[in-house]
């Protein structure tokens, strides 16, 4: 369920180094490589969907358990009181730039209007 040609693929194989925020059997969270915000994490499935569209239809479950990283990652990083966001660019509206379903942290900072 790997695309070779994927960079979050190989992120997850360890085959591209990343800096690890947290992990389980299914799920990587990883620091963003050009951080939007003073905590800036994304938290990926393993394996490969590419949006949120194609992860929460095939495998709610996985779609759940990169919810509860996320929020365990929020944590993590001392920012689940302060307030964080967490936006899944999915498609071509949204800009996705990287067609492996990720989930962006974001906090640290008041990060203002939500769409510009
Ligand atoms: P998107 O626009 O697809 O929602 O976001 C893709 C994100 O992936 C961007 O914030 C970008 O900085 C990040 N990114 C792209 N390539 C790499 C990489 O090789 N390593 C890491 N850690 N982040 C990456
Ligand atoms: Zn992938």
């Amino acid at each position: 369920m790997n695309d070779a040609d994927c960079i979050f693929c190989k992120i997850a194989a360890g085959q591209i180094p990343s800096t690890k925020i947290a992990e389980t059997e299914r799920v990587l969270a990883f620091r963003d490589l050009h951080p939007k915000a003073p905590s800036h994490v994304l938290v990926i499935p393993k394996d490969h969907y590419a949006n949120a569209t194609e992860l929460a239809a095939s495998d709610p479950a996985l779609a759940g358990d990169v919810l509860a990283a996320a929020a365990e990652v929020a944590v993590a990083e001392g920012i689940a009181d302060s307030g964080w966001r967490l936006i899944a660019n999915s498609g071509p509206d949204s800009g996705q730039d990287v067609f492996h379903v990720h989930f962006h942290v974001l906090g640290g900072k008041p990060l203002g209007p939500m769409v510009s």
